[in-house]
């Protein structure tokens, strides 16, 4: 229960790397704020399965994108919990087409939820944790900042994007004990990549050195390391989650 005391505010967590995220943080003990957009019946499961781990949790309905919605989820998060000690700033879509066919919208879409979002609510979080003198911010990114990725020039932008935002700011913070990092997934089985053709998940798969997809597990398993106290000295790192996938 190595984060008992802590508050932990997961974007995006009703389903998939998300929720795995939350779960492992309420297994070390932190209460854990489930962010959501749309899935609150998801949502509300993932409550009451860290409540039966005998933490506190709750479920808060926000748009990331939303700058007057964030400030009344993080709020809200406050009276409940009180405020956020660890921010992970997963929510994230896709919006795939070949950059000849994609569209303003699917860009802009894309930059806001993904990016943006992961500044407006880290700004809305980042003042009390300066202020305590502790605090851990993790950054969800993707294997196709770095790779590249046909069809996700929006996608891979916003994820290369997290990488320097990151970066940014953990020089800004570093000497008042807050921590910024990404985790880099590759492949994982979520509702995301069920998403994909079976041809296209095959091809994908036939690229993974280690033969296999991820489960979102395994990413939550790095991301609870570099919340922990495990991971003092550790600052605006990528910490890579992908088999072996380049
Ligand atoms: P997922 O299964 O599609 O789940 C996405 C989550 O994000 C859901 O909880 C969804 O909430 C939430 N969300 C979407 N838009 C939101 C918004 N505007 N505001 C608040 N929440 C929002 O995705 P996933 O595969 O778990 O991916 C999680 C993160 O990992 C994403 O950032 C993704 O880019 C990244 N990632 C995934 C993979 C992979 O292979 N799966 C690989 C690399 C990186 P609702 O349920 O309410 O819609």
């Amino acid at each position: 229960m190595e984060l008992k005391g802590k508050v932990a505010l997961v974007t995006g967590a009703s389903r998939g790397i998300g929720r795995a995220v939350a779960l492992e943080l309420a297994r070390a003990g932190a209460a854990v704020a489930v962010n959501y957009a749309a899935s609150e019946a998801a949502a509300q499961e993932v409550v009451r399965e860290i409540k039966t781990l005998g933490v506190e949790a709750l479920a808060v309905k926000f748009d990331v994108a939303e700058v007057e919605a964030v400030a009344q989820g993080i709020e809200e998060i406050e009276k409940a919990l009180g405020p956020v000690d660890i921010l992970v700033n997963n929510a994230g879509l896709t919006r795939d087409a070949l950059l000849m066919r994609l569209k303003e919208e699917d860009w802009d879409r894309v930059l806001s939820v993904n990016l943006k979002g992961t500044f407006l609510v880290t700004k809305a979080v980042i003042p009390g944790m300066l202020k305590r003198r502790w605090g851990r911010i993790i950054n969800i990114s993707s294997v196709v900042a770095f790779s590249g990725n046909p069809g996700q020039t929006n996608y891979a932008a916003s994820k290369a994007g997290l990488v320097g935002f990151s970066r940014s700011l953990a020089l800004e913070v570093a000497r008042r004990g807050v921590t910024v990092n990404v985790v880099a997934p590759g492949f994982i089985e979520t509702d995301m990549t069920a998403a994909l053709s079976e041809k296209a998940r095959d091809a994908l798969l036939s690229q993974v050195p280690m033969g296999r997809a991820g489960t979102p597990e395994e990413v939550a398993h790095a991301v609870a390391f570099l919340a922990s106290e495990k991971a003092s000295y550790i600052t605006g790192a990528v910490l890579h989650v992908n088999g072996g996938l380049w």
